[in-house]
């Protein structure tokens, strides 16, 4: 069997259907740039505003949401989340979270509660927190905080 081709609008080369990306809506049931395009595309600085623009529309957050939900979209996050880049986007974030006004009264609220209490007293207890309390009772700010008759 002969694979159906299309010729590319953008780089006008004669590919076959495997070649272009899905879409439903237009005709042949391809769009009209092959992946190859596509990828240069989104990758040029037009690809990207387009892309941002999207995303933050309504149109691309709808879009965003059903994938978060859908069987694919949580397993493609799963995996994200445990990859390399996915890690560190995620301390990259809790980091800049952390240091927030957010993420510092949060901190203050847990710290308070029973359940960051005991986490707390747990932490402190465990050999990672002792050596913890042992680096920080090194540091220059412990020092710094005795000095000024914080502790
Ligand atoms: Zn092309």
């Amino acid at each position: 069997m002969i694979e159906p081709t299309k010729v590319c609008t953008k780089c006008g080369k004669e590919k076959p259907l495997s070649e272009f990306v899905r879409n439903a809506r237009s005709k042949d049931h391809c769009q009209s740039s092959c992946k190859a395009c596509r990828r240069e595309y989104n990758k040029s600085e037009n690809g990207k505003k387009a892309m941002a623009k999207y995303q933050k529309s309504e149109k691309g957050k709808r879009a965003r949401a059903k994938h978060a939900k859908s069987e694919k979209g949580k397993k493609a996050r799963a995996e994200y989340i445990k990859s390399e880049k996915g890690k560190q986007v995620a301390k990259k974030a809790m980091a800049k979270y952390q240091k927030s006004e957010n993420g510092k009264k949060a901190m203050t609220k847990y710290q308070k509660s029973e359940k960051g209490k005991k986490t707390m007293a747990k932490y402190q207890k465990s050999e990672k927190g002792k050596r913890a309390r042992a680096r920080y009772r090194k540091s220059k700010k412990f020092k710094k905080a005795r000095v000024q008759g914080d502790l």
